[in-house]
């Protein structure tokens, strides 16, 4: 792949592992839209790439409505001709213990992590079918899809399982366009989400250090490179061996 030629459209992008990854594809060439519904955050992660000489928009997007997804697709088309990587990557914590639940907060959380994974998965591949592009689709699940190991976050934890199986079953259907859905499974990163104190994070894993959004950032690049043709339906731990050594 030649970053140079792509276009990305971000979910989330205004903050975390969402800016880290903008900068990244930005730096390497790509043009990237910032969809997030902070617009001043979403707007200062484009300053940030246009002041490093790089390409970026910003759209005003609510990965929990289906409009909105579709119109930041249209929009990377509309401005760059194209788009060839959608990264579902916004998320949402939600934090309460099971018995004192709020049925509201369930639905929040199912409605950003999940269905703004699938109304973005259906939007770019409409799109990329229609406009004949073999593109990627990366979405951001967690080990918490894999991992009941948090009490207090149960939406969170289905909806990133769901993440897991929706990636396996758009993989399915979109290998006959040559479009290839792959799902990474971050462990601990130092983003304004993760609240739990960091030296108790650091220790989920191996090398005991807490994982930089930039690190997120380059695994995704890797996978999104014709390099990584083969990989696909596969949901990728990106966790320094949180989930396997237990
Ligand atoms: P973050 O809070 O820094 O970023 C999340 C971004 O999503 C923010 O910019 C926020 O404005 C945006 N957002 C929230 N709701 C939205 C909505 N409805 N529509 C559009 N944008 C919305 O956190 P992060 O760690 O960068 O999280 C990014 C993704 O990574 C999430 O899906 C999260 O679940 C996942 N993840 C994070 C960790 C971690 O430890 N930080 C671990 C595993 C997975």
């Amino acid at each position: 792949m030649n970053a140079k030629e792509k276009v990305i459209v971000i979910t989330g992008a205004a903050s975390g592992i969402g800016r880290a990854t903008a900068r990244k594809f930005a730096s390497e060439g790509a043009k990237v839209v910032v969809a997030d519904l902070n617009e001043a955050g979403g707007m200062e992660t484009v300053d940030l790439i246009k002041k490093a000489g790089g390409e970026a928009a910003y759209i005003k997007t609510d990965v929990a409505n289906v409009q909105d997804v579709e119109k930041a697709v249209n929009f990377a088309v509309e401005i760059y001709g194209s788009i060839d990587i959608m990264f579902n990557n916004a998320g949402i914590g939600g934090r309460a213990p099971l018995l004192e639940h709020d049925p509201e907060i369930y639905d929040r959380v199912v409605k950003v992590n999940q269905y703004g994974v699938y109304y973005g998965i259906l939007a770019a591949a409409r799109k990329m079918k229609d406009l004949g592009i073999q593109g990627v689709i990366v979405n951001n699940g967690s080990t918490f899809g894999f991992l009941a190991s948090n009490r207090g976050i149960i939406g969170y934890h289905t909806s990133k399982a769901a993440v897991k199986m929706m990636t396996q079953c758009a993989a399915l259907e979109l290998a006959p366009y040559g479009i290839r859905v792959v799902g990474i499974a971050p462990g601990y990163v130092d983003t304004p989400i993760s609240k739990r104190p960091k030296d108790r994070a650091t220790g989920k894993h191996m090398r005991n250090e807490l994982i930089q959004p930039e690190a997120i950032a380059d695994a995704v690049y890797l996978l999104c490179q014709d390099a990584a043709n083969v990989i696909n339906g596969s949901t990728v731990m990106l966790d320094d061996g949180y989930a396997v050594f237990k």
